[in-house]
């Protein structure tokens, strides 16, 4: 989830009073590196996925499951091995949030070549394993979004108590010693209680089911804060206690990285809907299938004046959202008349961007992002060299968590330009998880090769956020999308009235469901897999790739039509037909151990789950990638 430094945090007082320091330095900084490298050309088109992962604790005697807060320990394993070889690893692995969270990446990015896509299930599987070896008996790993009775009392292995009159959360629920040891995570959870003014607050809708008891708990008796009739969240590690799927992609130059950090932006909710994996909430089935608006919620940092609540004293601005949320201006030049949502950003920062010869859409995406005050800031860190470090652009950088992130070269390295796609839950199994990330790649490919244009207003892809949430979302909800997404030009009465401000009247886009998105709608829309299907028709793939991209592009079209459940309507199907269950939209920690063996099982290929993967079998390249191939990937197809 960002930059990992050592030293000593700063307290709130301390971090406020550099706030402005850091904001002027980090934009020097990035003035600075834009200098250098504006003109990089010639980087090759490679990705990478990351994903994040919890360890789970069985007791299978009294069958109960619980979150294991090893994780600094196995990680400690994990990177020394990659400290020994930092060439030669095949995995990569970082902390997250939780104390019981891990994030894996592939040790090498993959390149251009099509055979990429038959390694990296193989490649999440020798993770999985890599993992696997260093559990204690009873423990496994888990690609699951949000564990289902995360705080819950006595989640943790060992035993953590929440601390709600002291400590770096005050949760009523979740632990300051689940969260992981690195001080990091503490220092921001803190900092973003104490700059807010109070403790975080998520109310979800309970799910209601025929026996759901309302209030669902005594929480509105303990705050103020909570409704009756919701499942009320008071931490930060519910929301970064959830886990997802990440893609990363290097652009061949800057130009490249902002058309595609434009046409993923209208993806996003899309994505989102169809990997929806987390309805379950501190042990409530709720009617959200998402993780999104509750990280949202969870690092929202925003004071009472900034959220709109009291007129503007202390703070600059009122704003709209969270630092964790969906992007607010697109960044290339077919982007900019539909960013419809004015957009809040640092006038002053945007003049100094704009006078160092940044253009108007870059320096305002910057001077949007410089809103933010720093979260988290070490004592050793707060002079520094603004000619070669990036530390102070990074920090404010790194904690904007939204839906696409718009990255510069590190200073002094061989990497370029590039973007991530961050919207996707995490999945149960490798074979999903690598279905989703080949389908996204594949579609990048397909956007710079055809030069598509899925570009609708801001406004729309921010409403198609929030729809993309809701329970059932992949099958009942509609989306506004491009109705024709080859022209390259839109239609003349769609840019009068998007420059207007207003993008209501404009027929360039039309409501769609997941299903008519991914598969077409006859005579109408194409569809993005016939159109990536059409794309691979042109190019000359091995036998093996060839039936591994097929079993994938299945899959999403499977879950797009709804042959298939997602995750979420999976794990609500579990626990409403679990015989414990009592139709009071409650997963006790008999349903919670049943569903968390299930899916251990399921995730090893034990037991069969048509309902979820379909009849698909899985990729059985064990090998990784032959060096000379390799090599041979990493230059672009397109060249
Ligand atoms: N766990 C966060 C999520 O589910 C992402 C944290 C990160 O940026 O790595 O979106
Ligand atoms: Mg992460």
């Amino acid at each position: 989830m960002g930059l990992l430094t050592e030293g000593s945090p700063l307290s709130w007082a301390e971090t406020k009073s550099q706030a402005e320091h850091v904001r002027q330095h980090g934009v020097i900084q990035f003035i600075n590196l834009y200098k250098r490298l504006r003109d990089r050309q010639g980087d090759i088109l490679k990705w990478g996925d990351e994903v994040e992962y919890i360890i789970v604790k069985f007791d299978h005697e009294k069958k109960i499951a619980k979150l294991s807060l090893r994780s600094h320990e196995i990680l400690a394993i994990l990177n020394e091995k990659e400290l020994a070889d930092p060439q030669g690893v095949k995995s990569l692995w970082r902390p997250e949030y939780g104390g019981y969270m891990i994030e894996g990446t592939p040790g090498k990015p993959y390149g251009g070549l099509l055979a990429h896509f038959n390694i990296v299930e193989a490649n999440m599987k020798y993770r999985r394993e890599e993992v696997t070896q260093l559990l204690q008996p009873g423990e496994v790993i888990l690609s699951m979004t949000n564990f289902p009775r995360l705080g819950c009392e006595d989640f943790t292995d060992p035993v953590t108590k929440p601390t709600p009159d002291e400590g770096a959360t005050r949760s009523f629920f979740f632990p300051d010693d689940a969260i992981f040891p690195h001080p990091r995570f503490k220092n921001l959870s803190r900092n973003i209680r104490e700059r807010r003014g109070e403790k975080v607050c998520i109310n979800l809708p309970v799910y209601r089911d025929v026996n759901t008891e309302i209030p669902v708990d005594d929480s509105y008796l303990r705050s103020k804060a909570a409704k009756p009739d919701r499942v009320y969240l008071d931490a930060m590690g519910f929301g970064m206690g959830c886990c997802c799927l990440q893609l990363t992609f290097q652009a061949c130059n800057i130009r490249e990285a902002r058309t595609l950090y434009d046409q993923l932006t209208p993806l996003c909710p899309i994505m989102l809907a169809l990997t929806a994996a987390s309805p379950i909430y501190r042990g409530f089935l709720t009617d959200v299938d998402c993780r999104w608006n509750i990280i949202s919620g969870s690092v929202d940092c925003r004071t009472e004046e900034e959220r709109g609540l009291k007129p503007l004293k202390e703070n600059k601005f009122v704003i709209n959202k969270s630092r964790y949320d969906s992007i607010d201006s697109y960044l290339s030049e077919s982007g900019e008349k539909y960013n419809d949502v004015p957009l809040v950003y640092d006038k002053a920062i945007y003049e100094k961007l704009r006078a160092n010869d940044i253009d108007h859409l870059l320096a305002q995406h910057i001077a949007h992002l410089f809103i933010r005050d720093t979260v988290s800031l070490f004592s050793e860190r707060i002079n520094q060299d603004d000619e070669h470090d990036t530390d102070h652009f990074e920090n404010i950088q790194s904690t904007n968590w939204q839906t696409m992130r718009f990255k510069p070269p590190p200073p002094n390295s061989t990497i370029g330009w590039r973007v991530e796609f961050r919207p996707c839950e995490a999945q149960i199994t490798d074979f999903e998880n690598a279905a989703i990330v080949c389908f996204v790649v594949l579609l990048t490919r397909v956007i710079l090769s055809y030069q598509l244009n899925f570009i609708i207003p801001i406004s729309k892809v921010d409403e198609n956020m929030q729809n993309a949430q809701k329970r059932g979302a992949n099958l009942n909800q509609t989306f506004w999308f491009r109705k024709d997404i080859t022209t390259q030009i839109s239609p003349p009465e769609a840019n009068e009235c998007c420059k207007k401000g207003y993008a209501n009247c404009c027929d360039a886009f039309e409501p769609m469901t997941i299903n008519q998105i991914i598969n077409g709608k006859v005579g109408e829309f194409p569809g993005l897999i016939p159109l990536i299907n059409n794309y691979l028709s042109g190019m000359d793939v091995d036998t093996d790739t060839h039936c591994t991209i097929q079993q994938y592009l299945k899959f999403i079209q499977h879950r797009a039509s709804g042959e298939i459940l997602t995750t979420a309507s999976w794990l609500r199907k579990f626990v409403t037909s679990h015989p414990e269950y009592k139709q009071d939209s409650k997963v006790t920690e008999r349903i919670n151990y049943d569903l968390l063996s299930t899916i251990h099982k399921i995730q090893k290929g034990e037991v069969s789950c048509p309902e979820l993967l379909g009849h698909t079998t899985t990729s059985k390249t064990k090998e990784s990638i032959p060096t000379a191939l390799y090599k041979e990937s990493l230059r672009l197809e397109r060249e």
